[in-house]
């Protein structure tokens, strides 16, 4: 763990349905405020699945109340239950939250900021717009939605930004052209991107081949849905005779602990890479969900991210764990 992480407790003080699938909560904590922190940070919150405590993660959204948080929370469909968990919480519910921190790492003294965000990933890039609005400096915000109704937060980010907040709206046929935004960019300029893994690959793509320099391009993934169905699969360890069922609803990082091949960890988001364990074969495919490996590494299927990545079918792979010298 990176920080020093404490948790307090905070009282649901109001919450509003922002998009039809964006709830909006804000929370009350007993010690009286929020604690100082950069733009573009998150909280840890205590959420309930089905009766049992899970950890989840939410952006501070942009507010000039200091003594609450403002988190926005999208319902995902095809989850473990953390979002479903935060939906059902009712005004004056009592909720666990940790100290908020970010990780981020943007430099603030840049003079041009390009702002990218992708459906709920602006939580985090409206904080951060609003931080550089208040430097004086106009950031343009990219905004990329399905459809205008899925868009949280327009009225203040327009109000915000003005004509620096471009829409990108997919049903509308207006899908942002990252390389050109790239190339237009001037030479001091960063980026800080928050959306799906898509996304994320794209840009990532499109910031490389633009020549910039990799440590301009910021980013931060939600965790990640990957590219197929999140479906039972199965993982067998070299040398050994075991071969390990990791259910749709558990990562295989915690399928591997749980059966005592120990695989050390940090971020758990596949931005990282600490956890990244050797494959030896694949019966089936892999779905890299990480943002750690780069495209030819994840081609060639030599190394995976258990905390992120799962696979259809098994696969075999070597966590260099050795019982003997543990
Ligand atoms: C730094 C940070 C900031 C965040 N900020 C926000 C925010 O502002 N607003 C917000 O709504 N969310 C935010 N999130 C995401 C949030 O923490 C939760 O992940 C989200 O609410 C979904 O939780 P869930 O339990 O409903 O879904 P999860 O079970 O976590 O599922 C999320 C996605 O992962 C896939 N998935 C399901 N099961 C598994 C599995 N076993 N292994 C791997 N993948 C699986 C699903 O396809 C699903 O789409 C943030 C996350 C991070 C790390």
């Amino acid at each position: 763990m990176r920080f020093a992480e404490h948790w307090n407790w905070c009282t649901v003080e109001t919450i509003r349905d922002v998009t039809p699938q964006i709830r909006e909560f804000r929370l009350r904590p007993d010690s009286g405020g929020v604690p100082p922190c950069p733009a573009g940070s998150h909280i840890g919150v205590n959420v309930l699945i089905d009766g049992q405590p899970a950890r989840r993660s939410y952006s501070l959204v942009e507010t000039n109340d200091p003594s609450t948080y403002r988190i926005a929370v999208r319902l995902a469909p095809d989850s473990r239950g953390g979002s479903r968990g935060m939906w059902s919480l009712r005004a004056g519910a009592r909720i666990e939250t940790s100290n908020p921190t970010s990780l981020l790492d943007i430099d603030w003294t840049r003079q041009n900021y390009c702002l990218i965000a992708g459906g709920i990933g602006i939580t985090p890039i409206m904080a951060i717009a609003a931080a550089l609005r208040r430097t004086n400096i106009d950031p343009t915000l990219h905004y990329a939605v399905k459809s205008r109704g899925d868009a949280a937060f327009l009225d203040e980010l327009s109000a915000m930004l003005g004509d620096r907040l471009i829409m990108h709206t997919s049903d509308e046929g207006a899908r942002i052209d990252l390389d050109a935004t790239f190339r237009a960019l001037p030479d001091d300029a960063i980026a800080v991107i928050c959306g799906p893994m898509r996304m994320l690959e794209a840009a990532r793509r499109a910031w490389n081949d633009s020549g910039r320099a990799p440590a301009d391009l910021r980013y931060e993934t939600f965790g990640s849905s990957g590219l197929m169905p999140t479906a039972e699969f199965r993982v067998r360890l070299k040398d050994t005779d075991t071969e390990l069922v990791v259910p749709q609803n558990s990562s295989m990082l915690d399928a591997l602990n749980a059966a005592g091949f120990e695989v050390i960890s940090d971020c758990q988001r596949g931005e990282c890479g600490v956890c990244a364990v050797d494959v030896v074969a694949v019966d089936g495919e892999i779905d890299h969900r990480d943002v750690f490996f780069s495209d030819q590494q994840k081609r060639d299927n030599r190394k995976i991210c258990p905390c992120v990545s799962r696979a259809i079918g098994a696969i075999t792979i070597d966590t260099l764990y050795r019982p003997e010298a543990a």
